[in-house]
């Protein structure tokens, strides 16, 4: 059986694979570079368009909608960190980006195209948001559902509800 450790780096080769921010794989472990040395780890070119740090992708509707979607999903895979009181694993980050990617293709950003609205790294810094209470569990004033926020953002509305007027708003909803 792996060690508990072994099996962390991994997890955290694998998220180097899924796209991972290599300043936001160091920030869950400290030692990845020196434990990869000779294992041929190599980190691929970051996406220069996407910045982790910055929520401006979470304050567009369907930017929302697409946050919120991994956020249903991540409680539904690890629901004892449902109040999301501290980082999450490597393996949970690579389950709810994995979960986001398969079901929702098209809220996802690829490899090729970088106009999608989700992914890893903006998944990655999401959570810390939310952890860190710049993101915050709000009520819909219009259907009285949950949903999560930027605490800064006016919106009242869950992106179920401001999307409602649009065809096809119910496939996205996850219970
Ligand atoms: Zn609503």
């Amino acid at each position: 059986m792996f060690s508990p450790r072994f099996k962390q780096t991994s997890d955290l080769i694998q998220l180097v694979h899924a796209g991972l921010n290599k300043k936001l794989v160091k920030a869950m472990d400290p030692y990845f570079d020196k434990k990869c040395h000779g294992l041929g780890v190599e980190f691929p070119k970051a996406k220069k368009k996407i910045q982790a740090p910055f929520l401006g992708w979470f304050a567009k509707t369907h930017g929302m909608l697409a946050g919120n979607i991994a956020y249903r999903l991540y409680l539904r895979l690890s629901p004892a960190n449902a109040g999301i009181t501290r980082s999450l694993e490597p393996s949970e980050l690579l389950a709810v980006s994995r979960a986001v990617e398969v079901l929702y293709p098209e809220l996802t950003i690829t490899h090729n195209e970088t106009d999608g609205l989700i992914e890893i790294n903006r998944i990655y810094g999401l959570f810390e948001a939310i952890k860190d209470h710049r993101v915050v569990n709000y009520t819909c004033s219009r259907c009285g559902d949950a949903f999560i926020k930027e605490a800064s953002q006016a919106s009242r509305n869950c992106p179920w509800c401001a999307l409602s007027s649009r065809v096809g708003s119910a496939n996205y909803k996850v219970a």
